[in-house]
């Protein structure tokens, strides 16, 4: 049987750093293509730089509620006034061929998520709230109005902490990478991992 991936499931209060981690995790410690980032449906607008299926799939309200009616949907929410799910398809293909998924979700698709399959959670903190206002501020990408809505919301998320096996605090961002990295070797050396992904060795160094 081949090694079959770990899902991952990351959350944060909007701002905490939870895409610029992935999005380092994946462009800079992918060269064997084991991880992968599961792309979400929205329904919110598209924000400068974005790009339809990248970074989203960005869909009509009906459009989305179509997806939810026929079932395609392993886990959705509405957050912030929009709806975000996460498709079931694409995910299972990559876990059986191995690969890592990562799924950027709030604490609504977590639990959704945990009811139904294996995973490892890990929640990301900012270092305090003021330094959390920054970051929302300092990516330029957000109007007044939804930066304070985002800042409103940021406690109701992080209450939920105590739900993941994980949390990283993202003060230094070198570090907290590390920290993310080390929790997946951690996974890719527990004993089921290995006696899958070594196979060959184990059999080779037990003969008889
Ligand atoms: P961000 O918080 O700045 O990354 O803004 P986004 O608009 O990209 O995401 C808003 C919230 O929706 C975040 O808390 C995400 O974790 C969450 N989210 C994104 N995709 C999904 C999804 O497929 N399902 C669920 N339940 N939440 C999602
Ligand atoms: P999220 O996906 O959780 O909403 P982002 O990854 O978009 O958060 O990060 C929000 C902003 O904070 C971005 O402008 C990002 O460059 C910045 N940022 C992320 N991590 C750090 C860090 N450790 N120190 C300073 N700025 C950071
Ligand atoms: P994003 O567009 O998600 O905000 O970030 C783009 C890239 O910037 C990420 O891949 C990440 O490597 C990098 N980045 C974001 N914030 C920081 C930071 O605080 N320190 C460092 N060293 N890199 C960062």
């Amino acid at each position: 049987m081949a090694q079959q991936g770990t899902l991952y499931i990351i959350s944060s209060p909007s701002g905490a750093g939870k895409s610029s981690l992935i999005n380092a995790l994946l462009t800079q410690h992918n060269a064997a293509g084991k991880m992968q980032l599961s792309v979400s449906h929205t329904t919110r607008a598209m924000r400068p730089g974005e790009e339809q299926g990248v970074h989203y799939h960005f869909v009509s309200v009906e459009a989305f509620k179509a997806l939810i009616a026929s079932g395609d949907f392993l886990e959705w929410a509405e957050v912030f006034g929009n709806y975000y799910g996460t498709s079931r398809a694409a995910i299972e293909t990559s876990l059986a061929q191995g690969i890592d998924v990562f799924l950027d979700i709030d604490w609504q698709g977590a639990r959704q998520i945990r009811q139904q399959m294996a995973t490892k959670s890990i929640f990301i903190l900012p270092p305090s709230r003021a330094e959390l206002e920054q970051r929302l501020i300092g990516r330029g990408q957000d109007s007044h109005e939804v930066i304070a809505g985002r800042m409103a919301k940021a406690i109701a998320e992080m209450v939920h902490y105590d739900e993941y096996d994980y949390v990283i605090i993202n003060q230094d961002f070198e570090l907290a990478l590390f920290q993310l990295r080390a929790i997946i070797e951690s996974q890719r050396l527990e004993i089921r991992q290995q006696q899958q992904a070594q196979q060959n060795l184990l059999q080779q160094l037990l003969a008889e």
